[in-house]
């Protein structure tokens, strides 16, 4: 056997064992229901425990499956084909673990308890994103005050926490102002039940409903100091846990959306086959301008898990790409959220008036992919590196 059919052999071994046809089935009708609701994915969240789905990057040494983030990128994919917004949410917990595998792989286990906690079933999100803080992982708006013990007081809102009504533990970041002539950015660990912590209520949006990625509000709320990740200088600073959030973010959620795509392409498909032209008296999979339409969106798609697999591998395998690591990761993200909003429209159009209505898979999906839109760097964020990287000097 060659190399990749022993790699397509586990893969479909994974698959069977954490996300088998029959669950994902159910994934799918309680996505529609989660998302008519407004409901968090509580149901598809125990099943996920079960299998030991939050563990999947556990090294084996600390027990675990010991999984790469090349694993978990096609599992990720094949979740977000059922359920978009579990898929997307559950992301936030497996690339805040992802993260501390790939610093351990690279020689860095300050963080190994991360890994130890997620075994023993902690829920880890990721509370980064602020409003009005397009520095992103660079800057924060939320202030950190140090204490006499080394430990932090966090104030300040974070956006978009996905997993909102059941993490445990959060990622987070400030900014220790206190010596006006060294800055620091604060990255570290706080717990759910510190005080100071306010989850909003406030939760309706038009795609990924099920993810639950409410803001949360925190006032003064303290980040022990064994906690504390880092204490680096805000700005384009290389650090191996940013560059560690950036890999595993980037290529986890162009999985998420790479997924939706997939799942889009197939219902096009589907829906061709079920519909007729009375004009023509042949099936619309028979029709020429349709079967163009699903070939081009098709086209579109198979880059996507190319990229990823390409660049998930690497990363694995410790590939040295430099300052072209930011333009492979941010682009392998770009293109699946475009292909996943693209191929959305395509299948949409071949399933007719049907696909449209609120109750259809194809209309979840359409605004599910619309979420992709949000993520950073934006393209407008990220068109600047990429001229840099052929203009500059
Ligand atoms: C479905 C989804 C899930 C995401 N999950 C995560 C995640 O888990 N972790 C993470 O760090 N980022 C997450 N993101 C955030 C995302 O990656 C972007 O950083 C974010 O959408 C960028 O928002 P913006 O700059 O356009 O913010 P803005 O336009 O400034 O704000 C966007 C929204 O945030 C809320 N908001 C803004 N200001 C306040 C405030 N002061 N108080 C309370 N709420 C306020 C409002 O609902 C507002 O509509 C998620 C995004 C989406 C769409």
């Amino acid at each position: 056997m060659t190399d990749s059919t022993d790699r397509e052999a586990r893969h479909a071994e994974l698959a069977e064992r954490y996300l088998p046809d029959d669950l994902l089935v159910r994934f799918r009708e309680r996505a529609a229901v989660y998302d008519r609701d407004n409901a968090f994915f509580y149901e598809d969240l125990e099943d996920l425990k079960e299998r030991g789905y939050l563990t999947l990057f556990v090294p084996t040494e600390l027990d675990g499956p010991g999984l790469s983030l090349h694993e978990v990128s096609r599992l990720q994919q094949r979740l977000a084909g059922a359920a978009p917004g579990t898929a997307l949410a559950i992301n936030m917990h497996l690339m805040c673990t992802g993260v501390v595998h790939a610093m351990r792989a690279r020689g860095d286990r300050s963080l190994d308890w991360v890994l130890e906690e997620a075994r023993d079933g902690e829920i880890f999100a990721f509370g980064i994103s602020e409003p009005a803080n397009d520095w992103v992982l660079q800057g924060s708006n939320t202030q950190a005050v140090r204490q006499d013990d080394g430990g932090y007081l966090l104030s300040g809102v974070k956006i978009f926490t996905s997993l909102s009504p059941v993490w445990t533990r959060l990622i987070v970041h400030g900014l220790d102002e206190s010596d006006a002539d060294d800055p620091r950015l604060v990255y570290g660990f706080v717990e759910r039940g510190a005080e100071g912590i306010t989850v909003s209520d406030d939760w309706d949006v038009m795609g990924m409903r099920a993810s639950h990625s409410r803001a949360t509000i925190l006032d003064g709320v303290r980040m022990e100091p064994a906690r504390v990740a880092r204490r680096i200088e805000p700005g384009p600073v290389p650090d191996l846990l940013t560059f560690a959030i950036t890999s595993n973010f980037q290529l986890l959620i162009a999985s998420v959306y790479a997924g939706v795509a997939r799942r889009a392409l197939e219902l096009g498909a589907e829906a061709l086959k079920k519909r007729k032209s009375a004009k023509k008296g042949v099936s619309l999979a028979e029709a020429p301008e349709f079967r163009m339409r699903l070939a081009d969106a098709h086209l579109d798609y198979m880059p996507v898990p190319a990229q990823l697999d390409a660049y998930t591998r690497d990363f694995d395998e410790l590939a040295d790409h430099g300052s072209g690591w930011p333009l492979r990761l941010v682009s392998a993200r770009i293109n699946a959220s475009k292909v996943a909003r693209r191929t959305a429209e395509a299948a949409l159009l071949c399933s007719g008036g049907s696909g449209f209505g609120n109750s259809h898979e194809l209309s979840r999906l359409f605004r599910d992919a619309t979420a992709g839109l949000f993520h950073p760097p934006s393209e407008d964020a990220a068109r600047p590196m990429y001229a840099a990287a052929l203009l500059d000097d």
